[in-house]
């Protein structure tokens, strides 16, 4: 299936859930849920509709997906290697997603999405323990360090992200030294740590069958 170019506000709409894709925007009086949280489209205000079993967890594992904005391959691949894991699968998988390079810099605060994330590390913005990563799904390992190259420390957005992310907080298991531009990681997060109400166990149903 092709990536999703449309508006990413319409997939807060679809799914029903603010999912937090643009950044400062989406805490300000701006975000389209907050304004309309109908779905999108023609049917969008019709009440009642009945959901299948199958269409409940399909729209589980879409919503994870667009939250780490992956393609269906890439969300595959890292369900096979959950399922590969010791442990509860759907933890795993969660687990797996928020060790993300794409997603430790935003969860750092130096961007203000995992999209824009995934460009800065791509652009070749980010170090991981000294040395140029530039692969989104990089896998983060305890005791890493993260910091931005010397010729990102001056980028004005990662100046206005690092100052917006009072709002969200960094998660605990992160540490950030905000004055050096530089994270360390902590720990792996726990299940408790992912506060978004994703049911996992309902997306390993629906790969189960
Ligand atoms: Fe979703 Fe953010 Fe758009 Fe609101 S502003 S609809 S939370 S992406």
């Amino acid at each position: 299936m092709a990536k999703y170019s449309g508006s990413v506000c319409r997939l807060c709409r679809r799914e029903n859930l603010k999912l937090f894709l643009k950044g400062d925007r989406c805490y300000s009086d701006k975000c389209a849920f907050d304004r309309r949280s109908y779905s999108p489209g023609q049917h969008g205000q019709r009440r009642g509709r009945k959901i299948s079993g199958y269409g409940v967890q399909l729209r589980e594992k879409q919503k994870v997906k667009r939250i780490y904005n992956l393609s269906e391959k890439q969300f595959e691949l890292f369900f096979e290697k959950a399922d590969r894991q010791k442990g509860i699968t759907g933890t795993n998988l969660l687990v797996l997603l928020e060790r993300r390079l794409d997603n430790v810099v935003y969860r750092l605060g130096f961007v203000n999405s995992r999209a824009q994330g995934r460009q800065f590390v791509r652009h070749d913005h980010f170090l991981v323990n000294g040395k140029k990563v530039t692969i989104p799904s990089y896998l983060i390992r305890v005791g890493d360090v993260v910091e931005l190259n010397e010729k990102s420390k001056k980028i004005k957005s990662i100046e206005d992200s690092l100052g917006a992310v009072v709002r969200r907080g960094v998660p605990q298991w992160l540490e950030l030294e905000k004055e050096q531009l530089k994270g360390t990681i902590k720990a792996y997060p726990v299940r408790e740590d992912l506060t978004m109400p994703i049911q996992e166990q309902l997306i390993v149903e629906l790969y189960s069958k």
